[in-house]
């Protein structure tokens, strides 16, 4: 069952059950109301003709009569007249006898002084009543048609209405359903028609402020982010492609060179060692590639432990300079700390480790003297490392980019690489909640200072 048939039936439900509650409760106001009023009735017909018997100003044979003849036409009521012996004094008709006295009910009536009463269909009363310094029981009844009529009228009226009411609430609810609706089939409609092929489509957001106006903006959101991520990895496999493309271009010109005609022994050794240096290049590709690729998990997905940063800096100098033996580390742990934990993380330390080697290379590759200075210190509960050198520096305009995956700066001519090695630093701290700034001056040196915090 779709949305909208749901709201018109709860909303019919609920109109349906107010409108049943409201006509029950007319229904049986009316009702009571008659029923008193009946009784009022009775008991006046019975005081008038108490009056007319006592007084003697009609006689009793007139008054009987008049009670039979009115009895053909309307529901005339029945009056009998005792006295406080329960002698019977006078009774409209004793052949009809609506209401059996009995003496027990004579006796309830003197002590009670009214009783209301119901015998079979008939409304009846009894009461005590006095004129002058003598004292009557009056007992009256009779069939109130005209207020059952009356009730039943009202019955038909309130179910008419209550019919009516519904069969205009069932489309009217329909209507204002799929109106309010509307703009969620707009929604869906729009939706539908954004792919792969126009990918920058964006829902029209009508008014920001109302429910579907936030749903259209989250969904606009939602797309901005994806779109965004698409075109990053479309960038991202292009830009492989490229650096895989130019090694494996040397290669096969060094070896179509080999194969065409004879060549001395040097020679050969000569091509095989050329080679042999663009098939290292793309292993350190494919290599840096793979930890850009796991640095990309969730947080939740790379298993951690507590890793002593002093440590993981002397392993990964000890990588650089086995990789790198011209390169020059300089490792200086000056804040002498009593307590461990201040340059201990809560992380991965293969992922660490990659991290420190890259940015000690870079430091490295992009000075003369090749050497990197790393220092260790702690503050505010992070565990700080700075990695700086002497060398070319980075230009200000360029230091917002330097973290985008391929980015090589202008001065690359200076070294070998391939523009993912701050990329991956980047995502390694991110999945260690931590973060790198950088200061450079041209000519003068650069640092990347690291802070992560610590447990
Ligand atoms: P790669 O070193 O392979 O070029 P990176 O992602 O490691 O790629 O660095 C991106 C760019 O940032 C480099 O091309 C370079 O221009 C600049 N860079 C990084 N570190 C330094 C540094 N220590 N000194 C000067 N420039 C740097």
């Amino acid at each position: 069952m779709n949305i909208r048939t749901k709201l018109t039936l709860r909303y019919t439900a609920v109109t349906a059950l107010v409108f049943t509650l409201f006509a029950v409760a007319v229904y049986l106001f009316s009702e009571q109301n008659r029923e008193n009023e009946f009784f009022r009735t009775l008991k006046k017909e019975g005081v008038t003709k108490l009056h007319l018997f006592v007084e003697g100003s009609i006689d009793v044979e007139i008054l009987q009569s008049i009670y039979r003849s009115n009895r053909e036409f309307i529901h005339e009521v029945e009056v009998a007249v005792f006295d406080m012996d329960f002698n019977l004094l006078y009774h409209d008709a004793q052949d009809i006898d609506i209401v059996q006295e009995t003496p027990e009910m004579l006796e309830n009536i003197r002590r009670s002084g009214l009783l209301e009463f119901y015998e079979g269909k008939y409304h009846a009363v009894g009461f005590v009543y006095s004129i002058g310094k003598q004292e009557f029981i009056v007992t009256a009844a009779a069939y109130d048609g005209h207020g059952y009529a009356q009730q039943r009228m009202l019955a038909i009226l309130l179910i008419g209405l209550w019919l009516a009411g519904i069969l205009i609430i069932i489309p009217s609810g329909y209507f204002f359903a799929r109106s309010a609706l509307s703009p969620v089939a707009k929604i869906v409609e729009e939706v539908e028609h954004i792919s792969d092929f126009n990918p920058n489509v964006r829902l029209i957001v009508k008014d920001k402020r109302d429910e579907l106006g936030v749903l259209a903006e989250t969904f606009n959101e939602m797309l901005n982010r994806l779109e965004k991520s698409f075109d990053s990895q479309k960038t991202f496999v292009s830009n492989i492609s490229h650096e895989l493309r130019t090694p494996l271009a040397a290669m096969i010109a060094e070896l179509e060179l080999a194969l065409r005609y004879e060549h001395t022994s040097q020679e050969y050794t000569e091509i095989m060692e050329n080679v042999l240096n663009d098939a290292r290049r793309m292993e350190r590709l494919s290599k840096g590639l793979l930890d850009l690729a796991r640095a990309g998990y969730d947080r939740a997905e790379i298993t951690k432990e507590e890793v002593r940063l002093d440590e993981t800096l002397l392993n990964a100098r000890e990588t650089v300079i086995k990789n790198n033996k011209n390169f020059t580390v300089e490792l200086i742990f000056d804040t002498e700390t009593d307590d461990d934990r201040q340059i201990t993380v809560f992380g991965n330390e293969y992922l660490l480790r990659t991290a420190f080697v890259n940015l000690i290379e870079n430091n490295c590759k992009f000075s003369p003297d090749k050497t990197s200075i790393v220092s260790i210190s702690f503050a505010n509960g992070n565990s700080v490392i700075r990695f700086s050198d002497n060398g070319i520096g980075i230009s200000p305009d360029e230091i917002d980019k330097i973290y985008t995956p391929f980015y090589r700066g202008e001065n690359r001519e200076q070294a070998q690489g391939y523009g993912i090695g701050l990329a991956l630093v980047n995502r390694i701290l991110l999945l260690h909640k931590g973060e790198i700034a950088v200061q450079s001056n041209k000519g003068e040196g650069t640092t990347f200072v690291v802070s992560i915090p610590h447990v």
